[in-house]
């Protein structure tokens, strides 16, 4: 009778699609030959006749029951009797309904029975291969390039593949969303941002100072064990760059010098004069460990001892069961340093563009400093919390950038 070891070939699509296997019926009625069943043929008759998903377990444990359920099928004890029958329905076009009933009754109680006498034993030979939780080779990972918003970016892997949008794992809205309302922003948080950059041009002076941030992006099932790496102990030295040296500055000078800007800088609301002072406060702390400045200058700074870490993802909200919850639990782990570069330079001419401009590299657009806060209400508000990844300690993604990214890490 049906020979059920090979994956591809005829399809048994059905006619009676509540009934695979009186389905499988009819067709071998039809073909006297014998039916090749394929994989998803078999998954089918597991999931509709006998309500056993198998589409989210285990890569072998679902192997093994294919290979079974290919043996209980073929091992059928009554497929002589029903090929004799067959063939009296063929010849004489005529089709034994309640035979053809029995039959299947009978096939679907033989298959329920020997799938319940291996369901234990599969699930113990299993377990340990299983609990093993293979520890993914990062060396030879698999890259994914994405380009999204940040808003997007957050919300974008489902913590499992969602049963409404064919198993997807990734949440695609079709219309952009915003980061919608809490908490309230200092100044200093917004100067800290990542991605921010704040360029001033005062009389002779031009300073930016941007947010550079190291960001690590990496998809994980939190239901795998992870090896978790000891924290990475950042150098957090000042790099300068080589510049073509124009002139040497104390740098006490310099930054007396930069306070004394306030009174030049044309500053044309409120809001800009406290941009100007909360940044060169900034500038000031940034610079506390400096030697002598030779201007012009680029430096860059990783600024706490150890990376910042978060688990972004999305719930799935189906009304459909999820059989998987055991096998899955999707995170993309986001890991950031948090780095400031400052480029300073004297002007000896006249700087034709004075005040103060701000770029956002998240949302790509640049603006005067007065639109700061009204650009951050409206497109920066909540922000999911970091992790230290040495103490362990979770932070407010606000609260973070206005303290400078530094914590007690004790
Ligand atoms: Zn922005
Ligand atoms: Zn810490």
């Amino acid at each position: 009778m049906a020979a059920l070891d090979s994956y591809d070939t005829m399809s048994i699509n059905s006619d009676d699609e509540e009934r695979p296997l009186m389905s499988l019926f009819m067709k071998l009625i039809d073909n006297k030959q014998s039916m090749v069943l394929t994989n998803a043929q078999i998954l089918n008759i597991l999931k509709i006749e006998f309500q056993m998903e198998l589409s989210y377990i285990h890569e072998l444990e679902k192997d093994i029951y294919l290979q079974c359920m290919k043996k209980f099928l073929n091992d059928w004890p009554r497929w002589d009797e029903f090929d004799e029958i067959a063939s009296t329905m063929r010849t004489k076009q005529n089709t034994q309904g309640e035979k053809l009933k029995q039959y299947y009754n009978d096939l679907k109680i033989y298959l329920n029975r020997k799938l319940f006498e291996v369901k234990d034993l599969i699930h113990e030979s299993i377990k340990d291969v299983v609990n093993k939780k293979e520890v993914a080779n990062y060396d030879k990972d698999v890259v994914l390039e994405i380009r999204s918003t940040r808003s997007q970016l957050n919300e974008l892997i489902f913590r499992r593949p969602h049963p409404d949008l064919h198993n997807s794992i990734f949440n695609i809205p079709g219309t952009p969303t915003k980061i919608t309302v809490c908490g309230t922003r200092t100044i200093a948080s917004i100067i800290n941002w990542p991605s921010i950059s704040i360029t001033l041009n005062a009389y002779h002076m031009t300073l930016k100072r941007s947010m550079v941030p190291i960001l690590k992006h990496k998809l994980i099932n939190k239901k795998l064990s992870q090896l978790k790496s000891p924290p990475e102990k950042l150098n957090t030295h000042i790099q300068m760059k080589d510049l073509k040296v124009t002139s040497e500055h104390d740098k006490d000078k310099f930054l007396k010098e930069l306070k004394l800007q306030n009174n030049f800088v044309i500053c044309s609301s409120d809001i800009e004069k406290t941009l100007f002072s909360t940044l060169s406060n900034i500038i000031y702390t940034d610079l506390k460990t400096t030697p002598n400045l030779s201007l012009p200058a680029i430096l860059r700074k990783k600024i706490p001892n150890y990376p910042y870490v978060r688990y972004l993802f999305s719930e799935v909200t189906t009304s459909k069961p999820l059989p998987d919850s055991n096998n899955y639990d999707l995170q993309l782990e986001e890991t950031m340093i948090p780095q400031w570069q400052l480029s300073l330079r004297y002007d000896t001419k006249l700087c034709s563009d004075l005040g103060i401009t701000v770029e956002c590299g998240e949302c790509n657009v640049s603006f005067a400093g007065a639109k700061i806060i009204e650009h951050f209400e409206e497109m920066h508000q909540a922000e999911p919390d970091w992790q230290c990844t040495k103490c362990d300690k979770t932070f407010d993604a606000i609260c973070l950038s206005d303290s400078g990214w530094i914590h007690d890490c004790s």
